[in-house]
């Protein structure tokens, strides 16, 4: 298999999807993952243990130690135990290798034209053709089984149905166009009946253990992971939004912060709450609390002149009760007496 290599490929007898390989951007965040490196192997692999799969894809894609480390054969029992650590995920199927089936489920871009890496797209996942796709890579990699002009037809129609198959809003039933490729090439290698036969009882069976595998993913995903997700998300999005406050209460801001109510809905702005949808940099919270400062500026100053001034042009240092105000009363009213 080449590096440019993408798409469906017959490997060992397996079925596989490649995605593009991670850019040359993962190799510049290799510094922040050094100190990690540097440990013993036995240590490494036991912090490993307590890591869930999607934190040894974003391992895999920091640094070339890790990638070489965690695509040996002998890391295996690493992706098993991370796959362990998610409640309830369904077992790794034998169509997929572990760290084929953490890709499929836990990353979020497109297969096909790596849309979502930077930024969040809607994504369709298609357990049975062991994929995911954008819209436009969906549309393009299913064809209608009706017309069917650009299917390849080559294999007997008892493989045919068992294809991957999706019923879009219209309602015409299209068929995974990169697998009925690969089978046809797979077929017309064949060269007895006796190989035909068994390709075809093979694949049948295949297709049966898939299917019946991506109804068990679909309902754990659905019912259990996405929930999680959101989540999630929640959680790092008050995580920043804390991040934030800190800074503030660290320049100055506690007090205002603390007495003034035109500061409490400071978070609900527009530019902060899209700020708190990624990871706060040190120049991304130096920016944010400059740019609330300007706010905060100014809703103190209003409050400061709303306050009453005393004589002197100094603001009351304690505000007195009515009660007290009447005792004051009286007293004066005594002594001019
Ligand atoms: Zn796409």
């Amino acid at each position: 298999m080449t590096k440019t290599q993408r798409g469906l490929i017959s490997h060992k007898g397996q079925t596989r999807y490649v995605a593009k390989q991670p850019s040359g951007k993962a190799a510049r965040r290799q510094r922040t993952t050094m100190s990690l490196v540097d440990l013993p192997m036995d240590i490494i692999l036991e912090v490993l243990g307590h890591v869930e799969p999607l934190d040894l894809l974003n391992l895999l894609a920091t640094s070339k130690t890790f990638k070489n480390l965690l695509m040996k054969r002998s890391s295996r029992l690493v992706w098993r135990r991370a796959r362990a650590n998610v409640p309830d995920f369904p077992e790794c199927p034998d169509d997929l290798t572990e760290i084929g089936y953490a890709r499929l489920v836990f990353e979020s871009h497109c297969q096909v034209c790596d849309q979502g890496r930077s930024y969040d797209v809607r994504l369709v996942r298609m357990w049975s053709a062991r994929a995911r796709f954008c819209g436009e890579c969906l549309e393009a990699n299913f064809v209608q089984k009706e017309t069917g002009k650009k299917l390849k037809n080559i294999y007997p129609e008892k493989v045919k149905k068992v294809l991957p198959t999706r019923v879009p809003w219209h309602g015409h039933e299209s068929i995974y166009k990169p697998l009925d490729e690969l089978w046809a090439k797979e077929y017309k290698r064949l060269k007895t009946d006796a190989d035909r036969d068994h390709w075809v009882k093979k694949k049948v069976k295949e297709r049966k253990d898939i299917e019946e595998h991506s109804t068990k993913l679909n309902r754990w995903f659905r019912l259990e992971w996405e929930p999680e997700l959101v989540l999630r998300k929640t959680l790092r999005f008050q995580q920043r939004q804390a991040q934030i406050m800190t800074r503030l209460r660290k320049s100055g801001w506690e007090e205002e912060l603390r007495v003034n109510r035109s500061c409490d809905n400071l978070l609900d702005d527009r530019r902060v709450r899209k700020a708190c949808e990624r990871e706060l940099t040190e120049k991304v919270l130096d920016e944010l609390v400059e740019y609330l400062e300007i706010f905060l500026e100014k809703v103190k100053e209003q409050r400061l002149k709303s306050i009453p001034q005393q004589i002197d042009g100094s603001p009351p240092t304690r505000r007195t009760s009515t009660r007290t105000r009447v005792v004051q009363r009286n007293v004066v009213d005594l002594d001019s007496e």
